[in-house]
């Protein structure tokens, strides 16, 4: 029996991929590499070139591998593009993800491991942020998670379909060969390390006037690493029988802006130039994870909760792939 792992040449999807073949598990990828890269899967996986919404490919996939569960990590995931383009969204986040779960289930393949996102739940009422906190996005984005979110409980209801759809706060790092490689770039840790590397002059701090210590917006940053074993523990949960599940994944704890650069600046021992620029659109000033559910429900234990860890991985990458995959 073999994981089908969409967006398996992408950021996350491909370091899950490792895990999962270090686990000793078969995996089947599928990805259309828009934003995945080919060198991010190892030759020797098997390895379908496609869209997740074209059926036919779907049921070739399940008629050339035996097909046990599907880790569903393809998806765009730019929020400002999603304002300006809310039907690509919609189209490739929502609708091809329908297309994909319909091939899944009439072929008895029940088991499925969603990648969502604290977007989901928009503007903080409160944190930490709970699994019950409400949910009302603020990009389509967010929407076209959400409503990923929505079927797939109706499909449990329906047709019995078992998930665990894992709400992942702000991704970083870098976990063996597989490190953060986005065109464009627009997220804080790559942009800071492409400062330390002289690839760019400065880092622009988006807003020092929130109310945090500091003045600088928090985000709860976790390791790829620590993503990639929840969601072997999510496949394990399912096996065991275990009840669909929507599971926050973070560290409970979370830095600013001027934390993570100063940490930045210890780490490559580097000089980073920052500049003060207005604050970025539909920015919070806080998102933290309540993290307890993944630790209750799936046992998860996150190893690199510190920023330094995370920084220092995601920077030995950099260093050793200047120009990313290519
Ligand atoms: N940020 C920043 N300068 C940048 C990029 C990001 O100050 O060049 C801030 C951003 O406003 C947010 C935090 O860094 O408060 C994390 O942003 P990122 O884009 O990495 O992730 P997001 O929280 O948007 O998912």
């Amino acid at each position: 029996m073999a994981i089908l792992v969409t967006g398996g040449a992408g950021y996350i999807g491909s370091a899950a991929v490792e895990d999962l073949r270090g686990k000793g598990e078969t995996v089947v990828v599928l990805d259309n590499l828009v934003y995945g890269h080919r060198k991010a899967v190892d030759s020797s996986v098997a390895f379908y070139e496609g869209d997740i919404g074209d059926e036919s490919l779907i049921q070739k996939i399940l008629d050339e591998h035996t097909i046990e569960a599907c880790m569903h990590f393809s998806a765009f995931a730019f929020v400002g593009e999603s304002v300006e383009k809310p039907d690509i969204y919609y189209e490739n986040n929502f609708v091809q993800t329908l297309k994909l779960l319909d091939v899944l289930i009439k072929n008895n393949v029940k088991k499925f491991i969603f990648s969502s996102t604290c977007a989901t739940y928009g503007e903080p009422q409160y944190v930490p942020i709970d699994e019950k906190h409400p949910q009302f996005p603020t990009s389509p984005y967010g929407w076209s998670k959400f409503m990923v979110e929505r079927a797939l409980a109706d499909y449990d209801t329906a047709y019995d379909l078992k998930f665990v759809a894992l709400r992942y706060f702000n991704a970083c790092g870098a976990s063996g060969d597989c490190g953060e490689d986005h065109t464009p770039e627009t997220h804080l840790i790559p942009l800071v390390l492409f400062a330390a590397q002289g690839k760019r002059d400065s880092i622009a701090i988006f807003g020092d006037d929130y109310p945090t210590p500091d003045g600088t917006a928090i985000r709860d940053y976790i390791h790829i690493a620590d993503l990639s074993q929840a969601h072997l523990l999510a496949l394990e949960h399912l096996r065991n029988d275990g009840k669909s599940e929507f599971i926050n994944l973070g560290n409970g704890g979370g830095y600013s802006v001027k934390e993570v650069i100063e940490a930045a600046r210890k780490i490559t021992g580097r000089n980073i130039a920052t500049k003060i620029a207005p604050r970025r659109a539909g920015d919070p000033s806080r998102l933290v994870a309540d993290a307890k559910k993944a630790r209750e429900v799936l046992g998860w234990n996150p190893q690199f909760p510190e920023i330094e860890k995370i920084i220092e991985s995601a920077w030995n990458w950099h260093e050793a792939h200047p120009n990313g995959y290519e």
